[in-house]
């Protein structure tokens, strides 16, 4: 194993844009083991934050509606235009398997090979909380290296999207048309979380069927906006094949960043999300502190053999009167 820089050094390589160095520290903020969380946290505490807060962009989808094609053209356009573009693709899919189906390497190929990109599927830390924890520091890791648009994709499955959608400044959804008129593979709750909306493969014999599925959509938008909102989701249809449609969004990008700075709400964003990130930070940090000074599984046993009533049990845990390993 090689050794690794002390995070002094690793975070002067990541400010210098070292593409080692900022896997290096990803890997090290993303790590389970006890003996690196301290060094996570002064690495974290030497990275400066950018000169101009970064674009973060969430972007969900369920699988097949395009993610991964529509970040490769989205993201390419970006860095034609000088951006510097990160992906951390979150995958709650790790969860259970172990394994990713986002760390497949022909995904973004060309993002992935290129200087000005940084491609990083981001294992989900074993749980779905472990999902926005590390990946909202991967997030500072890549935001310190000078990436300037931030692209955070997760699979829309289970709660991971609304996950995403707390620690970006918009969020956009990917769907698809469906066999009929409608829109298909969306849960009715996310859509409440959308900044944005598109409808993805509008090419060839689709984009008629996209442009009604949009219609639609829009439709039932109105019922879920409250009416002196301050900014009204626009939803379009896009593809990523012939790229109609992505010049757009990213319009409807600044758009949406312009209104919420000129109102407050985007720095007011950004509040709420450090506070509801230090409150899954203390719980998380509660649960694992508890893990390692209480022989959970003891107590467990006690609760199920009616030994212990469970109330009682979760009380004297917390009290260290049961089940303590020192
Ligand atoms: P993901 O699972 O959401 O990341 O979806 P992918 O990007 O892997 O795309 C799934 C399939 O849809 C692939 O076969 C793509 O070639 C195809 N696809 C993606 N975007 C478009 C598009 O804009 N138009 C058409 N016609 N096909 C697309």
């Amino acid at each position: 194993m090689t050794r690794r820089p002390s995070p002094e050094a690793l975070a002067e390589g990541v400010r210098t844009g070292r593409r080692a160095a900022i896997g290096q520290a990803i890997s090290l903020v993303e790590s389970r083991r006890p003996s690196h969380r301290a060094l996570a946290d002064a690495l974290l505490e030497a990275l400066p934050p950018p000169e101009e807060p970064a674009f973060r962009l969430g972007i969900s989808g369920p699988p097949g509606v395009g993610k991964s094609t529509f970040i490769e053209a989205f993201g390419w356009a970006r860095l034609e235009e000088g951006h510097r573009v990160a992906v951390l693709a979150v995958d709650p899919s790790s969860v259970r398997t172990g394994g990713s189906i986002l760390a497949d390497k022909t995904r973004m190929a060309r993002l992935s090979m290129d200087e000005r990109a940084f491609v990083r599927p981001s294992p989900s830390g074993g749980s779905l909380g472990g999902v926005s924890r590390r990946t909202r520091e991967a997030m500072q890791v890549v935001e310190a290296a000078g990436f300037d648009v931030v692209i955070i994709e997760t699979v829309g499955v289970g709660q991971s999207e609304t996950a995403v959608a707390q620690m970006v400044d918009s969020f956009l959804l990917l769907m698809l048309a469906g066999a009929g008129d409608d829109v298909q593979g969306i849960k009715r709750g996310i859509l409440e979380w959308a900044d944005l909306l598109a409808i993805t493969k509008s090419d060839g014999d689709n984009q008629t069927r996209a442009g009604n599925a949009a219609n639609d959509l829009r439709s039932a938008l109105s019922i879920f906006l409250p009416e002196n909102a301050p900014w009204t989701p626009p939803v379009r249809t896009c593809s990523a094949m012939n790229g109609d449609g992505l010049g757009q969004l990213w319009e409807d990008l600044g758009q949406h960043r312009d209104t919420m700075t000129k109102l407050g709400l985007f720095e007011d964003r950004r509040r709420q999300q450090r506070v509801q990130w230090f409150r899954e930070e203390l719980e998380a940090q509660m649960r694992e502190d508890l893990r390692r000074r209480t022989d959970l599984e003891s107590v467990e046993q006690q609760v199920e053999a009616g030994v212990l009533a469970p109330g009682v049990a979760a009380r004297r845990v917390l009290e260290l009167d049961v089940g303590t390993t020192s």
